[in-house]
């Protein structure tokens, strides 16, 4: 028996969910006293996959670099089997949440999106999972002999783990070309939102793409990325890749900065599962104020400023 996850990885560098999902796994290990496999596209980061503490990496060599789900989710089932892994695991990424139903309709097994915590029962598997984007949560319950399982990213964090590691490499099983990804357009920000401990997002308050100086500047500042509503993108003046909500992406971060954004509830429901959210709106009504942790009644364009020269003079 073991517990298999896939750490996904983009131009050979291990992602931070995918460091997240090892030590989660590990965790699921070590309290079922079962070694963990890891199985991974890297690039030389064995050391700080190691870090983690899995028993065994399996490192997937593919002709070409494009995300294919077809043969990765084809290579994991073969591997699910190979090791007797009775729990496969996978990030809640856009990724992960492509391929865990695959996996799991070629493995006949259970499938629980969005686990948010380590399973409160082992026998038969049940876990806490986030629901209806982020709003409630509910305990999902596998009574299958395998179960896929795909963790909310930033919900568990990083845990560094001590044991001995073995690795070994084998080729990506070639897909029938029933799916193939013929491109990938890759989102223009410095920091990625799905990656992000901080997220500064503007919505239509700020009037127009010329006034997004300042939140990249603020995002700067925080080391953050750059993200904003559905208006927004709709309206050209930001990439579509930087939309948030219920048709956009999803935010987990630690902190949440809207400004000039109404808060309504598709938007709010892209993120919930950001930890900590403030809000910069002039109109001391806005929806927002009520989903906030903290918020400031203000004009954005006077705010943000003041903000960006404070939190300068302090680093
Ligand atoms: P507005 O609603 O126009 O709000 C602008 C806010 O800025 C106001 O609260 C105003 O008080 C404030 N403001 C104005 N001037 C200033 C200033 N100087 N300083 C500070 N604050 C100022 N929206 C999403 O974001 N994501 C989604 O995924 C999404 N999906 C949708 C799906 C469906 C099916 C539908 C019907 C709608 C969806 N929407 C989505 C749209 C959503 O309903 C809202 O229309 C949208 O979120 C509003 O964007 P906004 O807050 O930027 O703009």
């Amino acid at each position: 028996m073991s517990v298999l996850v896939f750490v996904e990885s983009e131009k050979g560098s291990i992602k931070k969910s995918g460091l997240e999902i090892v030590s989660y796994g590990k965790a699921m290990a070590n309290h079922l006293n079962i070694p963990l496999v890891a199985v991974t596209f890297f690039n030389g980061e064995a050391e700080l996959l190691k870090t983690y503490g899995p028993d065994k990496v399996i490192n997937l060599t593919a002709k070409e670099e494009i995300f294919n789900a077809a043969s990765i989710s084809e290579s994991l089932k073969i591997l699910a089997i190979q090791e007797k892994a009775s729990v496969s695991l996978l990030s809640a990424t856009a990724n992960g949440r492509y391929l865990a139903p695959l996996l799991a309709a070629k493995l006949e097994a259970a499938y629980i999106p969005n686990a948010v915590a380590l399973p409160n029962q082992f026998s038969p598997l049940r876990v806490k999972c986030s629901c209806f984007t982020n709003k409630a949560f509910k305990f999902t319950q596998s009574n299958r002999a395998h179960t896929v399982l795909t963790l909310a990213t930033n919900s568990f964090g990083l845990h560094e783990n001590t044991g001995e590691t073995s690795f070994e490499t084998i080729a990506l099983k070639e897909s029938d070309q029933s799916l193939k990804t013929l491109g990938i357009e890759k989102a223009s920000a410095a920091i990625s939102i799905a990656d992000a401990e901080v997220v500064v997002s503007g919505g239509r308050g700020l009037k127009g793409p010329e006034n997004w100086g300042m939140i990249e500047e603020l995002a700067d500042v925080l080391g953050a990325a750059t993200a904003c509503s559905k208006p927004v993108s709709d309206l050209g003046w930001r990439p579509h890749s930087e939309h948030v909500g219920q048709t956009g992406k999803p935010v987990a971060s630690n902190l949440y900065i809207a400004i000039g954004i109404s808060g309504a509830i598709q938007h709010l429901a892209g993120i919930n599962a950001s930890k900590t959210k403030v809000v910069i709106n002039n109109d001391p009504e806005a929806p927002f104020f009520k989903a906030a942790d903290y918020g400031i009644v203000g004009d954005a364009f006077e705010v943000v400023p003041e903000l960006i020269q404070k939190l300068k003079a302090k680093a």
